[in-house]
């Protein structure tokens, strides 16, 4: 779904050469252990939306886990 290995030099989309705009933080919330990070996602503006969509999916596959994220402007 998105391109990790591009890092913070593209937007992960696969398809997209933008530089990112934001960076997307997935973490999952545990008891014992506090935030513990999934992934980063490095995305522009046009596909800052679709780490939603990913996160309603994780969701969906685990739905006793807590899964949340944060977003963080990149300069
Ligand atoms: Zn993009």
């Amino acid at each position: 779904m998105f391109d990790i290995k591009k890092l913070n030099n593209k937007c992960n989309e696969p398809n997209c050469e933008n530089k990112p705009k934001k960076e997307k933080l997935i973490y999952e919330q545990t008891v014992r252990r506090g935030k513990k990070s999934l992934v980063s996602l490095y995305l522009c503006n046009k596909h800052i939306c679709k780490a939603n969509k990913l996160v309603t999916k994780l969701k969906s596959i685990e739905p006793k886990v807590v899964i949340d994220m944060e977003v963080n402007d990149l300069r």
